[in-house]
């Protein structure tokens, strides 16, 4: 997101309102989070001396449920960045169907600059004072500089505080700690399933070519499920370079590599490109699962891929958008194409509540039908309205807020 990020969203949500005609007390009520906390948390260092971390959690809009999402420790985190993700939250749990409102936080910090001892203290401190919390209220997950460890840190601290054990009131759990199944591949495998439905519904055939800009978690486990389908992979880049072969990668060889030098670039057989070119080669699907931004006005118009799925979080800007749409280019949005972790989440919230816990393939199934039906509303929004996949899920969205905020009576329906 460019520009302050929680004005890019109210640009967003008021578009999308306009298009699907939502009442303007719904859309007044989304401009701004329900509730807003600022807070510190002091920790002891190693060396002795005290410091006094910032900390933010907003929780945007819980009409569909309590809010649930993640914390971000990085050194420039602030109100309006935890503000602009919570709102983004809402909207995806709500184009995936996912009874939760939306939530985001973290702390201003540098994760790499702590001792062990001082990131668990950290992280502990952030459950400690973060004013509502629970089960019921506020499920926190991982995002940058979180993870599973810090996740269990925290599990841990609510259930001392309480007093009792409460695995649905954390997310990204490990297993160990009353985790779930699938959680690592939920967002790679739910773009793939979402771009089998895409692809379907398009007449792009099985053996159609694909490039994925970032071989991480979520890139490389959408390219080998595509690979598996039959798709040709026929280039691939990381942050340290990439590959391009239009005869097609071998996915296994390639895993293997990664998994060796940590890197896609070298990999044999292959022309070196930079992780730029990777979004110009010749290929029918793009998907970029990098980092935002990355496609834009300078290189929108190069971008020879007919069908763009967005994998990572805000990876088209609307400027490149609209030269893309008039080239007839398909942009399936992030909201959709991503929202499997957020669908898994909610699974691992399940699980703990219900104190039973699925295989990976009750999971997989799950987050496919969960997933599916998420494509279809949305596919059918964009019929009924004739408007692009991502003002459609956007407004399949606002409708679903829309409803549970009439019937709760947080506004009253009136005169669209
Ligand atoms: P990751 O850190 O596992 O992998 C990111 C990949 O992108 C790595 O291969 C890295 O080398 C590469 N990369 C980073 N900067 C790059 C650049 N400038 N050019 C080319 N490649 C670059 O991250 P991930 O979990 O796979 O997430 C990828 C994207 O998907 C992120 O935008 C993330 O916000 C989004 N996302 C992830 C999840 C999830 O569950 N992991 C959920 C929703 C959205």
């Amino acid at each position: 997101m460019s520009g302050n990020p929680f004005e890019t969203s109210l640009k967003t949500l008021h578009e999308a309102a306009a298009i699907g005609q939502i009442n303007a007390e719904v859309v007044r009520l989304l401009e701004q989070p329900k509730r807003q906390f600022e807070f510190t948390i002091p920790v002891r260092m190693d060396d002795g001396h005290l410091e006094i971390f910032q900390a933010f959690r907003v929780h945007y809009c819980d009409a569909l449920g309590q809010v649930k999402n993640g914390v971000r420790v990085v050194p420039d985190m602030d109100m309006d960045t935890a503000k602009a993700l919570g709102f983004w939250m809402t909207i995806k749990h709500a184009v995936g169907g996912i009874p939760a409102g939306g939530g985001k936080g973290g702390i201003k910090a540098d994760p790499s600059k702590l001792s062990r001892r001082e990131y668990e203290a950290l992280i502990r401190g952030f459950i400690r004072y973060l004013p509502m919390k629970g089960t019921w209220v506020d499920v926190p997950g991982a995002d940058i500089g979180t993870h599973g460890q810090t996740q269990s840190w925290m599990l841990d601290e609510l259930e001392a505080i309480q007093g009792f054990h409460s695995p649905a009131a954390i997310n990204d759990k490990p297993i160990e700690a009353n985790g779930t199944e699938l959680s690592r591949e939920a967002t790679g495998t739910g773009a793939f399933f979402v771009t089998r439905e895409v692809t379907r519904d398009l007449g792009i055939p099985d053996a159609a070519s694909f490039a994925v800009q970032g071989y991480g978690n979520v890139g490389r486990v959408a390219a080998e499920l595509l690979c598996q389908r039959g798709h040709k992979l026929v280039a691939v880049s990381d942050i340290f370079g990439g590959i391009e072969n239009q005869d097609g990668i071998d996915v296994n060889a390639l895993g293997a590599y990664v998994d060796e030098y940590k890197t896609v670039k070298g990999f044999p057989g292959c022309r070196d490109i930079t992780p730029s070119e990777l979004l110009e080669v010749p290929c029918d699907i793009l998907l970029p699962a990098a980092v935002q931004s990355v496609i834009h006005e300078g290189n929108a118009g190069k971008i020879q891929a007919k069908l763009i799925m967005e994998c990572a979080n805000g990876p088209t800007t609307p400027e490149a958008e609209k030269i893309l749409e008039s080239r007839g280019v398909i942009i399936v949005p992030d909201v959709l194409v991503n929202c499997g972790s957020a669908i898994v989440c909610s699974f691992e919230r399940t699980q703990g509540l219900t104190d039973s816990y699925w295989d990976r393939e009750t999971v997989r199934s799950r987050l496919e039908e969960r997933i599916v039906k998420a494509y279809q509303q949305t596919a059918a929004v964009a019929k009924e309205l004739g408007v692009s996949y991502r003002d459609a899920a956007w407004v399949n969205a606002l409708r679903k807020i829309e409803k549970a905020m009439l019937v709760r009576g947080w506004a009253w329906d009136q005169p669209k």
